[in-house]
């Protein structure tokens, strides 16, 4: 069902869902093949009953030959089961019988496992089968025929499988996407090393709030803040221990801002923060409260405890100004905290 990847023990990491699916598979495959050997035990067909027994013995490798990371070993026996099965089934007992819907769970598995070019040949293959298997029993009588009845239970014994295959592969790929989805989202609007919001998506979020406060205006203050000398961080304890203090002071800023303002990584060492109906004085409160948590804050460098400093500048959005004017006059007020000695909070009043 998976593609062959068991010389990249990667990507198997990397998407272990497929291993339960593949797993999950072969154990219900194999169960039902253990139902079948006592049905048709007892419909005295015993070569059908013993072709399941074969058919377990070779689900029950499959599993162990995935547990064990040969995935190739194990997607050849699922696969020549189920393509042998559903031949040899409805031979044997009729096209009726329904064991050929098994051979349609191959068409989505096909798709998802190999490049389309080759799925699609594979899948052209497999309808030549599948279509020459209904011709062949459309003129030819099944070799076991058991009675008509028991025919029908079979068929919608297979019919109840394939159903509930289908839909379990269904609801599996939807949640796989949805992952992914979720994965690529985050990927795409936090940074890596902080896991702040990341510039573009701070950017994001002030244009709406933007988009709200020109339907109703109220104030809105804008606050960068910037680590003093950090350069000399990474000069003394190079760039690990830089990143690991970037790391801390991100997260302890993120968890001293209030619950409606946001924060993101505007730049190497440099932070937006977003704080919305909030006026110049408060925000300058919030800007000290921050400066002295990130001042007592020690970080760990092989014993020794290293702490650092930030300036911050804030001013409030002008109505009607562009974003970029209002960031401008925060990076005013910054650089006049940095020239009048760091470690400090700066407001441009407008
Ligand atoms: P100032 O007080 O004037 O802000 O001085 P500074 O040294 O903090 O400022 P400067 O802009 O001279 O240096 C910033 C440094 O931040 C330089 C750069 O190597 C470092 N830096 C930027 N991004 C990262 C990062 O992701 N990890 C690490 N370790 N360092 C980074
Ligand atoms: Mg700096
Ligand atoms: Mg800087």
């Amino acid at each position: 069902m998976q593609a062959m990847h068991s010389h990249s023990p990667y990507k198997v990491d990397a998407r272990p869902g497929f291993w339960q699916l593949s797993m999950r598979c072969c154990l219900l495959a194999g169960s039902v093949d253990v139902a079948f050997f006592f049905i048709f035990l007892t419909l005295d067909s015993p070569i059908l009953a013993w072709i399941n027994v074969i058919s377990v013995a070779m689900y029950v490798s499959a599993y162990r030959a995935l547990t064990q990371r040969r995935n190739r070993l194990g997607f050849v026996l699922i696969q020549t089961e189920v393509l042998v099965h559903a031949g040899l089934g409805t031979v044997l007992i009729g096209w009726e019988s329904g064991f050929h819907y098994y051979l349609l769970m191959f068409i989505p598995a096909l798709f998802v496992s190999t490049r389309a070019r080759i799925a699609w040949i594979l899948a052209g293959c497999l309808w030549v089968y599948y279509a020459g298997l209904h011709v062949l029993m459309w003129y030819v009588q099944p070799l076991q025929p058991i009675p008509s009845n028991a025919l029908l239970g079979v068929n919608i014994f297979n019919l109840t499988v394939v159903f509930f295959m289908f839909s379990y592969l269904a609801l599996f790929y939807v949640i796989t996407v949805n992952r992914a989805h979720t994965k690529l989202s985050r990927m795409a609007t936090t940074d890596s090393l902080t896991g702040l919001l990341n510039r573009r998506q701070i950017i994001a979020l002030t244009e709406k709030v933007l988009a709200r406060h020109h339907r109703h205006p109220t104030d809105l203050t804008l606050m960068l803040l910037d680590i003093d000398h950090f350069k000399q961080i990474n000069d003394e304890h190079g760039h690990d221990i830089g990143d690991r203090v970037l790391i801390a002071v991100s997260q302890h800023l993120q968890s001293a801002m209030r619950e409606q303002d946001f924060i993101g990584r505007w730049g190497g060492e440099e932070f937006l923060g977003v704080l919305p109906d909030t006026d110049l004085e408060q925000a300058a409160e919030s800007a000290e409260r921050l400066r002295k948590a990130i001042q007592v804050l020690e970080i760990d460098s092989h014993g020794k405890k290293i702490q650092v400093t930030l300036s911050i500048g804030i001013t409030q959005y002008r109505a009607d100004e562009a974003l970029s004017n209002t960031i401008a006059r925060a990076d005013h007020a910054l650089y006049k905290g940095k020239s009048s000695g760091r470690n400090r909070v700066e407001a441009i009043h407008v």
